[in-house]
């Protein structure tokens, strides 16, 4: 079977972040999972690179924006390799490819396209129009961004989103497009019951330069936000080629909450629009707090992803951020409950399991192993909370099996077997604990892959080779920040 999952496309005026840090980690653990399955996957990511708020800062740094982006996109790129993330495919819709697939899908969707006069209130910084209503409760200015809207009268192109409200919302509630968490499905669901109203898809070229022209008309670019959607298909070969026709509709999508409305309404208007189907799951994830408070570049308060893995590692990045941001909710990211974390489960549990059962095999057997029982542990639970994307709860499963060895070890006490001199049960007791380590490895391989091979290298030839240092070793480099 194929399997295609994206990630959102981030918009590269700033740096990554580690909310997008723990985006591309989610989907990587669906890509890598489904490749674990046999199936055949496609993984992309990339960048959102249009858009006057892109312009702008290029202008502020005094460079081209076109070097701009390339030197923006890059540090995503960078990211990817930093979390191990095994993605096929990176997009900028800045790319020939998107730009012109993005001009065959606009065309497609003609007769859904019509001109009108826009008036309304905008924000550069969102690079989104809002109401009168919420500009009102905002005092006339972004919060997000503190500048005040401009008032915006032009001649945009607009798509008929009203048109596919009902549809939108059938799909949702039948489960043809299945949004989790459920939370965020019925918040979407009544949205779109309100009904949904047609968008604003362009903006006059002379206001903003930096985008993808619209098809047979000069004067106008196409929005940003709109056709970096697009990518989702573009990046496919969108509508020719093989690729296109053998992923399409994604498996899943990974999106942050703060654009549901953005996937799950008009994304989804645009494809039935398209007459393609759509993305069987979308999967929505919170937001993180550092220390309890929000993200900010104004406080300085901002926590790097590369901070992270050069103190610890990819995989305990990964495990943080997989395990102690719940999967369905906000979570929270200190370098206090990461050194926890890392000291109680990774080393004290996992790392544990791993150095003692190496050193007893090596002390008492010579380093052999001998014939391993077949795995019995039943993993239904596990691969269920990956397929609804609940990510906490799949390697919650893990370590009960982690916590069962060390609990199994401790009773069991090998060392008293060996006293006894019971050979032949010393060696079946070992060999067991072999057999549940190389299962963990292979359910940890899509969260830590890293961790998961250095495991399966340790145990699986039959003899015991020594691990490339300690798994989870304890040292002065674990700081608090
Ligand atoms: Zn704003």
């Amino acid at each position: 079977m194929n399997y295609y999952v994206t990630t959102s496309i981030p918009y590269v005026n700033g740096e990554p972040h580690i909310g997008f840090g723990m985006e591309l980690v989610q989907a990587d653990v669906l890509a890598r999972a489904a490749r674990q399955r046999n199936n055949k996957v496609l993984f992309s990511t990339g960048a959102d690179e249009h858009g006057g708020k892109i312009a702008e800062k290029a202008r502020e740094k005094g460079i081209d924006t076109k070097i701009f982006t390339d030197q923006m996109s890059q540090n995503f790129r960078d990211l990817g390799k930093l979390l191990n993330i095994s993605n096929d495919r990176f997009v900028r819709t800045t790319d020939a490819g998107h730009e012109q697939r993005a001009q065959l899908v606009w065309e497609a969707l003609d007769k859904d396209i019509y001109k009108s006069k826009y008036t309304g209130l905008y924000c550069t910084g969102c690079e989104a129009f809002v109401t009168e209503a919420i500009a009102k409760e905002n005092n006339g200015q972004c919060p997000n961004h503190e500048r005040a809207y401009e008032k915006i009268e032009e001649e945009n192109y607009f798509f008929k989103l009203s048109s596919y409200s009902a549809q939108i919302e059938k799909a949702i509630k039948d489960g043809s497009l299945k949004i989790v968490p459920k939370t965020k499905r019925n918040e979407i669901l009544s949205v779109i019951h309100e009904g949904l109203e047609d968008i604003s898809i362009s903006r006059p070229k002379d206001k903003i330069s930096w985008g993808i022209p619209v098809p047979g008309d000069d004067t106008q670019v196409m929005y940003v936000w709109f056709e970096a959607l697009m990518n989702y298909i573009t990046v496919l070969g969108y509508p020719e080629h093989s690729d296109f026709k053998s992923y399409w509709p994604a498996n899943v999508q990974v999106i942050g909450k703060d654009i549901l409305r953005f996937h799950a309404a008009i994304w989804p208007g645009m494809l039935i629009a398209l007459k393609l189907p759509l993305p069987k799951q979308l999967y929505v994830h919170g937001f993180i707090t550092i220390t309890g408070q929000k993200i900010s570049k104004s406080t300085g308060l901002v926590v790097h992803p590369k901070e992270i893995v050069d103190k610890y590692s990819a995989d305990v990045f990964r495990y943080y951020f997989l395990k102690h941001i719940p999967s369905y909710n906000d979570g929270d990211f200190s370098w206090e409950k990461l050194e926890a974390a890392y000291n109680n489960e990774l080393a004290n549990e996992l790392g544990n399991a791993v150095q003692r059962t190496a050193a007893m095999i090596k002390l008492y057997q010579n380093n052999i192993i001998g014939n391993t029982p077949e795995a019995t542990h039943d993993v239904a639970q596990y691969w269920e909370a990956l397929d609804d994307c609940r990510f906490d709860k799949a390697l919650e499963e893990v370590w009960e099996q982690v916590r069962g060895l060390n609990q199994y070890i401790d009773e069991t006490k090998p060392w008293e077997i060996h006293k006894q001199g019971d050979t032949e049960h010393l060696r079946e007791v070992l060999a067991y604990q072999v057999t549940c380590l190389l299962e963990i490895a292979e359910l940890l391989e899509p969260f830590m892959p890293e961790t998961s091979t250095k495991i399966r290298q340790t145990f699986e030839t039959g003899v015991v080779r020594p691990i490339d240092g300690t798994l989870f070793p304890k040292s002065e480099k674990v700081t608090t920040g």
